[in-house]
Parts: structure tokens; sequence; C-alpha cells
């Protein structure tokens, strides 16, 4: 029995009770999956049981947990473009950041932002314009 199917308030909840009271997505379908199984490397036979994708760093806490109890691997998806195949799972869980994307803080004087792992390049040059400051690396890379 996947204990994740389980209705709310039975098995689910005597397994992972933070998690449900957080409400974390998972993803189980093999289409919601497929393209978080593989990166710019192209590396074949990624798999994972599913997807995970917390949208706090609690929600992060509460699934790492979760999988370090029951001894489950987890690889951390970001953007996926790294090159040697670091995103891609070879079973486990799939730890999605595409949800951790906000712009937290931006502190003119220090001339320091603070962001979450899945702010993209854009989302960050944004919030410095915003600031009328120019974000100047990565000039063909918006992802
Ligand atoms: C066309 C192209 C050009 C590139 N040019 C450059 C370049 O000029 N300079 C350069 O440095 N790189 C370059 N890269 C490499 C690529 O951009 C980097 O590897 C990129 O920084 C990876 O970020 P990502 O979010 O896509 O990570 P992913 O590919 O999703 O993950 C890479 C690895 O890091 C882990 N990971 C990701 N995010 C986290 C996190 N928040 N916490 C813990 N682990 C994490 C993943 O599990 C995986 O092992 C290029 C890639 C491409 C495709």
């Amino acid at each position: 029995m996947d204990l994740w199917r389980a209705p709310p308030g039975q098995a689910l909840v005597f397994r992972c009770p933070l998690l449900y009271i957080l409400n974390v997505q998972v993803k189980t379908a093999p289409d919601e999956i497929q393209d978080y199984l593989r990166d710019t490397s192209n590396m074949p036979d990624g798999h994972a049981e599913r997807l995970i994708m917390p949208s706090s760093i609690e929600e992060v806490q509460a699934v790492l947990r979760e999988a370090y109890a029951a001894k489950i691997p987890v690889t951390i998806s970001g953007a996926r473009t790294g090159t040697v195949g670091g995103a891609i799972p070879f079973g486990g869980w799939l730890l999605s950041l595409d949800k951790l994307n906000t712009v937290k803080s931006l502190d003119r004087t220090a001339m320091k932002i603070i962001v979450e792992p899945g702010a993209t390049l854009d989302e960050v040059k944004k919030a410095a314009e915003a600031e009328g400051l120019l974000y100047p690396p990565d000039p063909t890379e918006w992802s």
C-alpha cells in the first residue's frame, strides 16, 4: 500500500504527520514527473517514486526529515541545466525547487539580495531593476 496515496486522516497522517499538516504538493503520475527525470546531460534512465514540490523552508524540512527517517534518497532538482546529470534521480524522491522562487529581500546599503534557491536569474534581475540597480552577470542566461 502506498501510504502517500492514503485518504487524508488515515495512514498518511500516521506515517508523515508534518507533511500532511503542511499539505506539501506531491506528484506521482508519470506524465507529471517525466520532465524532471532529465537535465542538460541527457543521461538516460532517470526514475523517481515521487516529485515533491515544497514551497517553504518548513516544507523542505518536513520532506527531508521524512526521507531521512525512511532512508529514502532525495535528489534536489533546480533548473536542470547541469551538464553532469546531478539532478537526475535514480530512485527515491525528487525535491523540486520550482516553488521556492521568492526574492526575499534586497538591501541597497549592503548591496545584498536574498533569494530562494528556485528564483530565476530573470526574477533576480527584475528585483534589482525595481530598486534602480543592475544585476550584471549572466548576460545570456535567464533561467
Ligand atoms: C548552455 C549552458 C551553459 C552553461 N554555462 C555555464 C557557465 O557559463 N558557467 C557555469 O558555472 N555553469 C554553466 N552551465 C552549467 C549550469 O548552468 C549549472 O550547472 C547550473 O548552475 C545548475 O543549476 P540548476 O539550478 O540548473 O541545477 P540542477 O541542474 O537542477 O542541479 C545541479 C546539481 O545541484 C544540485 N542542486 C541544485 N540546486 C540545489 C540546491 N539549492 N541545494 C542543493 N543542491 C542543489 C542538484 O541535485 C544537482 O546535483 C551551463 C549549462 C548550460 C546548459
